[in-house]
């Protein structure tokens, strides 16, 4: 018997040994210590991580890749950066969405991330965004899975027609219904918003991921709204809380309670480092917040927490490239995440916990049977990528080789010698 593809001395994530993993027909056929049979096409991973593919479980598709435009943002804010937004949605066209989008969906393959779950604003009568992701949603299915989330930018009750568009984005075909209740005007149509997308979710029988607590005053409290609703509704592991970041700056005894009622609630928290550390803290002197929700508490707690990009050159964040690792590198440094066993866990973060908040965990990880998804990375052990951010040497998606990059070398040169010493950024 042989197999299409064969990684050999594979390390796969908390397992010791090495093992070889045998790919046949898009599937993860056999994984075992020493597999004597062949394949078509045979890797030496030579000790080297292979990872279930990375997941950015937050990003905002429709506005990528568009800084600048119309304007930079100036301060550096939240405010503005909702403000250029909605400067730069009039002269949004299909194709320009499409284009900016395809693109920067090829930054994160290139990366190692497979799955997505974009945020696309609806606050916009022609919903021209959505029906541009709509379209790269299936066009891109060779390289990456989307999940796309109707997202009010504007609010559901304080933007003219609110309640109609976020309908008529599930019917266009949305998967996930959002919102965003601490942006509404006041605290009842905040609590009005959440009802509203647990009345639609119920309809259309669909996960809710909305924006919540993306502030950092501490009376804003609407994660307990959605963690009341989920259990009422019977809606538990189907629910997502955004941002949260205002759980940074509640006091002790009300974010211990809401943890517990989060636990109790199935509910999964989305953390988006760069973001939350950029955004949040603008109104402090000194000391200035993080902004970052608790993301090692609400772990200890019980609660399902995973990462997000959020944003990748547009008005709210004009770096960043498209790179999980990064982000987790970053929630890692915000959080203190820094003992040994924690910096190994922080993988979790855009892998397997991603995966839980995003339901796809029937179809994911290193198993046999499962679709033969994954990447091998240039270091041999999580705490050595997420230190090295290394380049991610071959990324397969049901076992097609859909990315590969070839790892920067460096040189260092002493007096007198010529051909000098390679650098490895590795003690031995
Ligand atoms: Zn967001």
């Amino acid at each position: 018997m042989s197999f299409d593809l064969i990684i050999r001395n594979a390390r796969l994530h908390r397992r010791n040994t090495l093992v070889d993993i045998a790919v046949t027909n898009g599937k993860f056929a056999r994984i075992a210590s020493d597999i004597s049979e062949s394949a078509t096409r045979e890797i030496d991973a030579v000790g080297r991580l292979v990872s279930p593919p990375f997941i950015d479980a937050h990003v905002h598709l429709d506005a990528v890749l568009t800084v600048g435009q119309p304007r930079y943002n100036t301060s550096g804010t939240l405010l503005e950066g909702i403000q250029i937004w909605s400067e730069r949605k009039p002269s949004l066209t299909r194709e320009d969405v499409k284009q900016r989008v395809l693109e920067e969906v090829r930054w994160e393959v290139a990366q190692g991330t497979l799955h997505i779950r974009s945020h696309v604003d609806v606050c916009d009568p022609a919903l021209t965004a959505l029906r541009a992701l709509l379209e790269v949603r299936e066009e891109v299915r060779d390289i990456c899975d989307i999940q796309l989330v109707a997202f009010p930018q504007d609010g559901i009750l304080s933007f003219p027609n609110g309640r109609e568009l976020m309908r008529k984005a599930m019917e266009l075909g949305c998967d996930i219904v959002g919102g965003i209740p601490h942006y509404e005007w006041t605290r009842d149509m905040g609590v009005e918003d959440v009802h509203y997308a647990f009345a639609l979710a119920k309809e259309f029988n669909r996960d809710i991921d909305c924006h919540c607590d993306e502030t950092d005053d501490p009376h804003s409290r609407f994660t307990e709204v959605m963690a009341a609703d989920t259990i009422e509704q019977g809606w538990q592991g189907r629910v997502t809380a955004s941002h949260c970041t205002a759980m940074h700056s509640y006091d002790n005894a009300y974010a211990f309670k809401l943890m517990r009622l989060l636990a109790r609630a199935g509910m999964h928290v989305i953390a988006n480092p760069f973001d939350n550390v950029v955004l949040q803290g603008r109104f402090d002197t000194y000391p200035k917040r993080r902004g970052i929700t608790r993301v090692k508490e609400l772990l200890a707690a019980g609660v399902n927490v995973a990462l997000g990009h959020d944003s990748i050159m547009d008005p709210w964040f004009p770096l960043g490239r498209g790179d999980m690792l990064a982000a987790a590198q970053l929630a890692l440094f915000l959080c203190h995440m820094s003992g040994y066993d924690e910096i190994n866990d922080v993988l979790d973060l855009i892998t397997t916990n991603a995966a839980k908040t995003l339901r796809i965990s029937d179809r994911y990880g290193i198993d046999e049977d499962k679709p033969a998804d994954f990447l091998v990375l240039d270091a041999p052990t999580a705490f050595e990528a997420l230190r090295l951010l290394p380049a991610r040497l071959h990324v397969f998606k049901q076992g097609r080789e859909v990315a590969s990059t070839i790892p920067a070398r460096s040189n260092v040169k002493r007096q007198g010698d010529d051909e000098g010493g390679e650098v490895t950024y590795r003690i031995e």
